[in-house]
């Protein structure tokens, strides 16, 4: 049976796993970088799109040619952006109710088709490194990626040439990566992932090779770039006070230059204490510099990284389980590296119970002190989610038959009926496949004609019409 590979196809890095010989590894490109940049930069000839690194040298260069973070768009209409959302250094198209476009001077992309590119340069550096065609993949998303999230991140594996056999959640592949060596354990355990754009948390169970998903919650808009944002903000702000001709007068790359600043900033402050940020010539007659401490990101940073509580608290309450019944908490995701981000995880694991108080859940107070999940910091943030994928992909290729992964649905299933409710069918956190039927009855006697409306999420708005179709047939 032919290879499987496993790719993590993140908002700012993707990556390629194989299992060779029973062993996963993520596979160096031609360079010798196992993590590519999600960027894509189309040169204004029409000649072959670049990918990776060489696409982040164009950042600067080419703002509006260069396409980073393209995850966030993938299967989402205009109305479903925040503003926040919507700022990117290129142009996207903004007509409400339609799929996003990527717009460049002369063409229009789809966020499949700039997905694909990465996906090609992915494949790309299997088959060099393999030496053979590779068809078959599983693709990892972020596990509260809704169904049109997941059916356009398969439209562009196939235009990738690629076959998804699989998609899988991101956590629950960290999750195969960090148990493959303690298959003989029986545990609980929370995988905490926080990337450049998406969050989720997810509660496992492992025993005896069975991964057992208990529940999991996220947000598919928060992350690393929030930060980033931040920071770019606090930046505008000092630019703003030394002058305020100065960010008007930003040409086309003084924004992108500032925003690679604050991201860079961010992650030097991961190690240092204070970081010295100088940009010459930002705008032809302002030099850029300033100092920025660690306790200065904190502050910016610690809202952001504060909403994460509340989704682990749920995916506990959902899981009926408390702190202490969890053994690990295993930090995966690039964002995790930040100290800010590991102190406050390991906080909000030490308060062991949560309380449910009229369906609201209630943070601090309700907490009292016992010992929580040791943090995990020993898989590699970065790539333990491919090389989940890659496992998984050994798993359906019948490499590997000492796993097995059942995973649940993350968002609730049902249809709308008479008076704009959503009837639930399947519940979140549900052990997929499942199956479920209730009857339902007209709302008039002989009603020939029904259209039925089927939607995924939660009550308000995370719900979202999945399809709609007419049965002629009377029920
Ligand atoms: P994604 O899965 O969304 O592609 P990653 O897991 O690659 O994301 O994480 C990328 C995020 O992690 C970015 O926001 C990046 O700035 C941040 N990051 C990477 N390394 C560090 C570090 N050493 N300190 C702080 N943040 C970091
Ligand atoms: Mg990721």
């Amino acid at each position: 049976m032919s290879m499987i590979i496993g790719i993590d196809l993140g908002t700012t890095h993707s990556a390629v796993a194989v299992v060779d010989a029973g062993f996963p590894l993520v596979l160096a490109d031609q360079n010798g970088k196992r993590l590519t940049p999600s960027v894509v930069y189309f040169p204004n000839d029409h000649q072959e799109p670049q990918v990776g690194l060489d696409a982040v040298r164009m950042q600067t260069v080419a703002p509006a040619r260069t396409i980073y973070s393209v995850k966030r768009f993938m299967g989402r209409r205009s109305d479903d952006l925040s503003d926040n959302e919507k700022r990117v250094d290129y142009s996207i198209s903004h007509n409400p109710g339609e799929p996003i476009k990527i717009l460049l001077k002369d063409d229009a992309f789809s966020p499949e088709q700039i997905s694909a590119e990465i996906l090609k340069s992915l494949k790309r550096t299997a088959e060099l490194s393999m030496e053979c065609s590779i068809e078959r993949a599983v693709i990892t998303v972020p596990a509260y990626f809704n169904d049109a999230q997941r059916q356009a991140t398969i439209e562009a594996g196939r235009l990738a040439g690629l076959k998804v056999e699989r998609i899988i959640n991101e956590p629950t592949a960290a999750a195969l990566a960090y148990g493959l060596d303690r298959l003989k354990d029986q545990s609980k355990i929370a995988v905490y992932d926080l990337g450049g754009g998406t969050f989720d948390i997810t509660l496992l169970e492992l025993s005896e090779g069975i991964f057992r998903v208990i529940s999991t919650q996220g947000n598919t808009c928060l992350g690393g770039n929030d930060i980033d944002q931040a920071i770019l903000d606090h930046f505008l702000n000092i630019v703003r006070k030394e002058s305020s001709e100065n960010v008007a007068a930003f040409k086309e790359n003084s924004l992108p230059r500032l925003r690679e600043a604050a991201e860079q900033a961010k992650i030097a402050l991961s190690a240092e204490t204070v970081v010295s940020v100088e940009l010459p010539f930002l705008t032809p007659d302002y030099h850029f510099k300033t100092e920025f401490t660690r306790d200065q990101l904190e502050r910016i940073a610690s809202p952001i990284v504060n909403r994460t509580r509340s989704h682990c608290i749920r995916a506990l309450s959902d899981a009926g389980l408390a702190s202490s019944d969890l053994d690990q908490v295993v930090m995966v995701g690039g964002q995790t590296k930040m100290p800010l981000v590991r102190s406050r995880v390991s906080d909000y694991f030490q308060c062991a119970d949560f309380e449910e108080t009229r369906g609201d859940i209630r943070l601090g107070d309700s907490f009292h002190e016992s010992k929580g999940p040791e943090l995990n910091t020993n898989q590699n943030p970065d790539e333990a989610i491919a090389l989940g994928a890659a496992i998984q992909g050994a798993m359906l290729s019948g490499q590997m038959n000492q796993m097995t992964l059942l995973d649940v649905t993350p968002l609730s299933l049902g249809i709308e009926t008479f008076g704009g409710l959503m009837n639930v069918l399947i519940p979140r956190n549900s052990t997929i496949p499942v199956k479920a039927g209730e009857v339902f009855t007209t709302a008039v006697a002989n009603q020939r004609e029904m259209l039925i409306h089927t939607l995924q999420g939660e009550r308000g708005k995370g719900q979202r019409q999945l399809e709609s179709g007419q049965v002629c047939d009377p029920i």
